[in-house]
């Protein structure tokens, strides 16, 4: 496929996942499970012999959710049940949930009064580096395990689980490289080409989105350097799945040149080790992650892991886009807001729901920021 090709399948794939499900399963004969934001296990759910589905909520307003969750709950999990109860995640066979905040484990609950999927939870223990939490994980990983192989009927041999494992890890490697090589050809790649690249990978199978972005990154190499001269900023949050605000950078000349968002690139920061227990070593990656809002860290990795990137990418600033009622990054902001005053970096600073924001208010924010940073 020529590059124009691999960005519209891609383009495609991520504004219409349902159209993805239906002709995968269709091909494969197997099943689709959902895995509910932020980090689901998907090697497990992909080792069981089902396309795992992350599900981050939708563009839709959530009315009939409003009867089970109060209206201050984050736009990912309202959003979510509300394409639950409405039957839009009619194509997956079950869900898995867990992680990392109180608002999933209320979504969980919810979920399994308001939806007929069945849900299957896996909780993720907050104090990730003890040994003891990665014990109780991987328990809970394999418990998680045995539910969905009972639903996609297939039994997990290790040698699924590694092949699994394998492939994930290749797939964490190649997306890690196309950000890289994206910031040379900032020409193509403005805030909603680059994002439909992350966005595809949540809904593909990882076999085909590997091969999917190397022949993307193929193409890029084979091209030309381009000298951006608009603003170049990295991007932190939990989603940035706002295509106005997104068009928004795009038409004041800024591009994202890296990104911590879990949505994106912190999903791919970090492999699951080698090892003999291989439950053990997933738990294991949950413990080695770092440099999230949503990962226990009283040191505040993030900070640091975002000014390292800063500099690396030679970026004029930080855009952080907080998601409404995320209480666990609203924390984390104004401690990340004084790292970055302290180290003299302009930031950006949206506050959105997951696909709508105050378009009024992001539209003054940014072009004023556009003109601090002076480009
Ligand atoms: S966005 Fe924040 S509040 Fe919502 S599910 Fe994720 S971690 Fe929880």
């Amino acid at each position: 496929m020529k590059l124009h090709e691999l960005l519209k399948r891609c383009e495609d794939v991520a504004n219409n996942p349902n159209k993805y499900v239906i002709e995968w399963k269709a091909k494969t004969g197997r099943k689709a499970i959902g895995g509910v934001a932020p980090f689901p296990p998907d090697e497990i759910i992909y080792a069981a012999g089902a396309l795992p589905v992350t599900m981050f909520g939708g563009a839709v307003a959530p009315t009939d959710a409003y009867k089970y969750f109060p209206q201050f709950y984050c736009s990912v999990v309202t959003t979510s049940l509300q394409l639950g109860i409405q039957g839009s995640y009619r194509e997956l066979s079950a869900v898995v949930a867990g992680c990392c905040c109180d608002g999933l484990k209320d979504f969980v609950e919810n979920w399994k009064s308001a939806v007929e999927i069945p849900i299957i939870d896996c909780i993720y223990p907050a104090n990730r580096k003890l040994e003891a939490a990665r014990v109780y994980f991987t328990k809970e990983l394999r418990q998680a395990s045995e539910r969905i192989q009972a639903i996609t009927g297939h039994k997990t041999t290790d040698l699924d689980l590694q092949h699994a494992i394998t492939l994930h890890n290749e797939h964490r490697a190649v997306m890690r490289e196309f950000a890289e090589v994206a910031v040379d050809h900032l020409d193509i790649f403005t805030p909603t080409v680059r994002h439909n690249v992350f966005k595809s990978a949540l809904f593909m199978d990882k076999a085909e989105h590997l091969e999917l972005v190397r022949s993307l990154i193929d193409e890029l190499k084979a091209r030309p350097v381009y000298d951006f001269k608009g603003v170049r900023v990295i991007s932190t949050g939990i989603i940035i799945d706002v295509p106005d605000i997104l068009k928004m950078l795009e038409e004041n000349n800024i591009a994202i040149v890296g990104d911590d968002v879990v949505q994106e690139s912190k999903r791919y920061e970090t492999d699951t080790p080698n090892g003999i227990d291989l439950y053990y070593q997933i738990a294991t990656r949950w413990s080695n992650m770092e440099g999230s809002s949503l990962l226990f860290d009283v040191e505040k990795k993030r900070g640091t892991m975002l000014l390292d990137m800063l500099k690396n990418r030679k970026a004029d600033g930080i855009l952080y886009v907080l998601l409404k009622f995320c209480e666990i990054d609203e924390f984390d902001y104004p401690i990340m807001k004084q790292i970055f005053r302290e180290a003299q970096v302009p930031e950006l600073f949206l506050e959105t729901e997951n696909v709508y924001s105050n378009d009024q208010q992001a539209a003054t924010r940014i072009q004023a920021f556009k003109e601090m940073v002076g480009k």
